[in-house]
């Protein structure tokens, strides 16, 4: 396993790994896990919504 969630890979990354959560709407946030979409699609996650389905409700 590579550590591809510290350091250099971040800034390879669109915004640098940063964005909003989908799930809990956190903004700024590092968005380095993975949650399922409105549709089960991959989408990117906060830790904290590791795992979790995105929601209608906001
Ligand atoms: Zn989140």
């Amino acid at each position: 396993m590579s550590k591809n969630k510290r350091g250099k890979a971040l800034w390879r990354m669109p915004s640098r790994g940063r964005g909003t959560c989908l799930i809990c709407g956190s903004t700024r946030i590092k968005l380095l896990y993975i949650g399922k979409g409105l549709s089960g699609e991959k989408v990117n996650v906060c830790k904290k919504c590791e795992g979790k389905q995105v929601t209608n409700s906001n």
